[in-house]
């Protein structure tokens, strides 16, 4: 049996595990919910569980286990500094925890820096030595591999890239800043949007859909418009007018071969990103047609786990040449 190892993604809502062998192929995958309200302590046991029963079943791990976590990292102690997504996890020594009842290598990584390093190893950025990603989720995450490795920062806390600011007097952020890219660009931007569009009375197919009593979530902005909605189609370009600002002043700064988007609402790819690349002509000069790539992720919602569980059969940020 070729090398396998364990890839953990860890999210506020779902908790994915998978057993990954070295060529890319997925031998099992688990997803059970993150049970946050029971405390880090509980779900590590879950993970652990999860763990030990795939390598029960398949025997000879030789990797370790790579596990992506939403939020910052204090990666050298491999302890979760803080997570919107995670509460009560602040300062928990996650990696440790973890090492300490499995005895086996665990490779602590960023959710959005995993996805990256996922979108490098077996996605649109395989023949890229550099790319950076930003993943459209609950927020905007960011992930920057440069040269083949995962740019971390002098304290590993780099590529916050949802919080670069693109809206000039724009709404709050969690972050504690204003009119980040993740205000205007998140599922949960989205949702504002078509909140908006609701209160200002602009959507008839909106207001039919929530008289039917669902929930609104990105998706279904997202289905309304591509049925044609003009309010709703409006929202997508809102994000890809934010987006092409963004990825515009990231261009200038790092002049990399290739752009990522990914997550859940990259999905709306062909309702945003024509303004997308509208805006990245008009805000940066070094913008290269042609040659400059935006793209949309190929491996969708597993990217963080496949770069997981490159992590695990690795132990380390060198992604594959
Ligand atoms: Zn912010």
């Amino acid at each position: 049996m070729s090398r396998w190892a364990i890839g953990v993604d860890l999210g506020g809502t779902n908790l994915r595990i998978a057993a990954i062998d070295e060529a890319g192929k997925i031998l099992e995958k688990v997803s059970l919910p993150t049970r946050t309200r029971q405390g880090p302590a509980a779900v590590v046991r879950e993970i652990c569980q999860a763990v030990g029963e795939l390598i029960h079943k398949f025997e000879a791990m030789e990797g370790g286990i790579g596990i992506g976590v939403p939020g910052i990292l204090y990666l050298e102690k491999g302890i979760l500094k803080q997570s919107p997504n995670l509460p009560g996890w602040e300062n928990y020594p996650v990696r440790d925890e973890i090492e300490s009842k499995l005895r086996l290598r665990v490779c602590l990584e960023n959710d959005a820096n995993a996805a990256a390093l996922g979108e490098k190893w077996l996605g649109i950025g395989r023949n890229f030595q550099s790319l950076c990603m930003l993943t459209l989720g609950t927020g905007v995450g960011g992930g920057l591999v440069l040269e083949g490795k995962i740019w971390h920062g002098f304290l590993g806390m780099a590529g916050e890239l949802g919080h670069i600011v693109v809206a000039e007097d724009g709404l709050p952020c969690p972050c504690g800043g204003r009119g980040c890219l993740e205000t205007e660009a998140s599922a949960t931007a989205i949702v504002r949007k078509a909140q908006e569009v609701l209160a200002a009375g602009r959507s008839s197919e909106l207001m039919k859909f929530q008289q039917d009593g669902g929930e609104l979530t990105a998706h279904v902005v997202y289905e309304i418009a591509k049925k044609g909605d003009t309010a709703c189609q409006e929202i997508f370009e809102s994000v890809g007018r934010y987006l092409g600002i963004g990825i515009a002043d990231l261009i200038n700064t790092l002049n990399l071969p290739l752009y990522v988007i990914g997550g859940g609402a990259a999905e709306a790819w062909d309702l945003f990103s024509p303004v997308l690349f509208e805006h990245v002509r008009q805000h940066s000069y070094i913008f290269c047609e042609g040659s400059t790539r935006i793209e949309r992720s190929v491996l969708k919602g597993d990217a963080g786990l496949y770069g997981a569980a490159y992590l695990g059969l690795n132990g380390a940020v060198t992604a594959p040449s």
